[in-house]
């Protein structure tokens, strides 16, 4: 029986390129496997399929009766609605452990790395296969994506190494520079609608039974959200709404600077200022050294939340 590889909701490059990289490995080993994605690629993801020559994988958001490997994310929140319906044979990911279960026992490879293509490569290893050129790049640039070219405080030396074998494989000589192409693609927000740009990287948590949304933008230059802040924080007033949340974070990262805009809206601001030890003024606040939403923001907020 062949199952889909898939990755979260609102797909970054890494549930993107792990899908396709762990979906080639089950292949190489016998396995049937197929790359799927739960929504539209992001500019960046699109720049490094196109760069090394890869095809989107199917867009596919219901798996009832399917059997499914979970990649880069364990929590329900993230994942297909009927999850629940589906046989899930196995999760590689580099999060905290969320709130998926299953019926029979899984293959499970959880580290505390940068992210979940350098536990891949760990696979490949681990079953001696062959990493292609292409699934190479995409597997190199995911984890530059992913750790912030080695800036963010979730890279780690597996990380460095992984990003420094594959860009053998994939002819890629000086990765930095080649990372750094990338976060420019990111950067670019021009002609993108609003609405857009809020949900181009959102993830919706449960904290302590209260919905909280954290988007975040990253940017190799935080000017280019200077005409658009006062439209970014109407968008994430009016998403608060709909989605009946406690709070919506906007994280505008340069990464440059090493820090964070942090914009918000919430019923209780007090909690968000307790959470980074800050003051909100105006709905906004300045978070130096915030790269990382999964190290530096969800933690602080989950125990502001308790
Ligand atoms: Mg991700
Ligand atoms: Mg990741
Ligand atoms: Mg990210």
């Amino acid at each position: 029986m062949t199952a889909y590889v898939l990755g979260h909701k609102i797909p970054d490059s890494d549930s993107i390129c792990s899908a396709l990289s762990l979906a080639y490995l089950k292949n190489a080993i016998g396995e049937q496997a197929i790359a799927v994605r739960q929504g539209e690629l992001n500019p960046e993801t699109a720049y490094i399929l196109d760069k090394f020559g890869l095809e989107a994988p199917l867009l596919k958001t219901s798996f009832a009766g399917e059997s499914v490997y979970i990649v880069d994310h364990s929590d329900r929140a993230q994942s297909p609605d009927d999850l629940s319906e589906a046989t899930v044979l196995g999760i590689v990911d580099h999060h905290k452990l969320g709130d998926i279960t299953t019926a029979a026992p899984l293959e499970c490879w959880i580290r505390p790395v940068g992210c979940t293509n350098t536990i891949i490569k760990e696979m490949f290893d681990y079953y001696a296969v062959e990493i292609p050129k292409s699934i190479a790049g995409i597997m190199m640039s995911a984890i530059l994506s992913d750790t912030v070219i080695f800036k963010s405080p979730t890279c780690t030396e597996l990380d460095i190494n992984a990003v420094e074998v594959l860009a053998v494989i994939a002819g890629i000589d000086d990765h930095k520079a080649y990372g750094l192409e990338m976060f420019k693609v990111k950067s670019s927000v021009e002609g993108t609608p609003v609405r857009e740009l809020v949900l181009r990287d959102f993830k919706d948590f449960e904290m302590n039974g209260k919905r909280v949304g954290i988007g975040q933008l990253e940017t190799v230059d935080l000017s280019v959200f200077d005409n658009l802040k006062d439209a970014l924080q109407a968008d994430i007033a009016a998403l608060k709404q709909e989605g009946g949340r406690h709070s919506v974070c906007l994280l505008l990262t340069d990464i440059m600077q090493e820090g964070s805009e942090l914009l918000v809206v919430g019923d209780d601001l007090a909690l968000i200022e307790k959470a980074f030890d800050t003051s909100i003024t105006a709905g906004k606040t300045w978070l130096d050294g915030v790269l990382s939403r999964k190290k530096q923001v969800v933690p602080p907020l989950e125990k502001a939340f308790a």
